[in-house]
């Protein structure tokens, strides 16, 4: 055995053993959604050890004890929130490479060789880690395996977890859907108080626009919900027209919108780094300029008001 599959979406999991197999025999440690679905995960022909808990703790447990007596060379798994919280337990707890976001990945004979990209997506990398190694990969960079006769499966029983989930409350989302706008505000810390965004929401009924923010005013502020933050780990925009109030420009907020065709910047400070990027600047307070720029556009486009 020369590989350990990490699989909890039906989606990725023949991608996975189809790069697992480069390894050699791999095994499969079925966790989450594919644990229910156990049967077509097994159809690869591989053994299959369910898991029957979808938190990470329980992930690392089982990991960490297989690791222990399969000895793989490579554990493969997808790149997603939980399998990354309990790969980066076990790569800490075995002093092993983590390597996320992988686009490709082969045997280089006595190193793992891998492409990812990172600048948000504009280089990619080729790098090399010794083995023993943990790869988690980007979905849909191979043409997934060929199911091959059924594994065994094995219930895998991970015991009584440390942590107790209380309580699971839904993320307030506003159902904005940002990515098909056509023309977006976004809201940024130059704004003092939530009632001051009126500023913006009403710029944005006069050009039908949808209004977005930076991480600060979705995350720690929560004047926007999540689903309105724009930037690398928020939503990526591609409107005709964005107009960024009182934002910096940092990258992780400018990587994304640089999908807009035309941005413009209106803030106070005119080092702000965002007029680098911006098609078009306003050096003002926004405070003072938005009133102004709301009740011009009212006189020229009257149907919107
Ligand atoms: C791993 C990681 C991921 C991240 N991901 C994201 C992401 O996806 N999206 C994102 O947005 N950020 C992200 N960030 C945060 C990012 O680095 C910045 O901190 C954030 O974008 C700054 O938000 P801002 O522009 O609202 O605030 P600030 O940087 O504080 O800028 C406020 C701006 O408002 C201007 N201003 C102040 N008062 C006025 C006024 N009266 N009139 C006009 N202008 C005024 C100031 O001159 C300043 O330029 C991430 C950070 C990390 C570490």
């Amino acid at each position: 055995m020369k590989a350990l599959v990490v699989s909890q979406r039906l989606s990725d999991a023949g991608e996975l053993v189809a790069v697992a197999r480069r390894f050699g025999e791999p095994a499969i440690l079925a966790f989450q959604e594919s644990a229910l679905k156990v049967e077509e995960v097994a159809a690869y022909g591989h053994r299959v050890y369910r898991v029957r808990s979808d938190r990470p703790e329980a992930l690392y447990r089982a990991a960490a004890s297989l690791y222990e007596s399969l000895n793989p060379k490579v554990i493969v798994g997808p790149s997603v929130k939980n399998v990354k919280d309990a790969m980066a337990l076990l790569a800490g707890s075995l002093d092993i490479p983590l390597i996320t976001e992988v686009v490709e990945l082969s045997d280089g004979g006595s190193v793992l060789t891998y492409k990812r990209g990172f600048m948000s997506e504009r280089v990619t990398m080729t790098a090399e880690v010794p083995y023993p190694a943990i790869a988690l990969l980007n979905p849909k960079i191979v043409k997934p395996a060929e199911k091959a006769g059924r594994g065994e499966v094995v219930d895998f029983d991970v015991g009584d977890l440390k942590v107790n989930v209380v309580g699971v409350r839904a993320k307030e989302l506003s159902g904005v859907k940002l990515e098909e706008a056509e023309v977006v505000v976004g809201v940024g810390r130059g704004f003092k108080s939530r009632e001051d965004l009126n500023l913006a929401f009403e710029l944005a009924k006069i050009l039908g626009a949808q209004v977005g923010g930076t991480r600060p005013i979705a995350t720690d502020f929560k004047w926007l919900p999540e689903d309105a933050w724009i930037g690398i780990s928020g939503k990526r925009i591609a409107p005709k027209l964005y107009i960024a109030v009182g934002v910096s420009g940092a990258p992780q907020h400018m990587s994304g919108v640089s999908g807009s065709k035309v941005i413009v910047a209106v803030n106070k400070d005119k080092s702000a780094p965002i007029f680098i990027q911006a098609d078009y600047g306003v050096v003002a307070d926004l405070y003072k300029f938005l009133p102004i720029l709301t009740s011009k556009l009212r006189e020229k486009l009257p149907r919107r008001a």
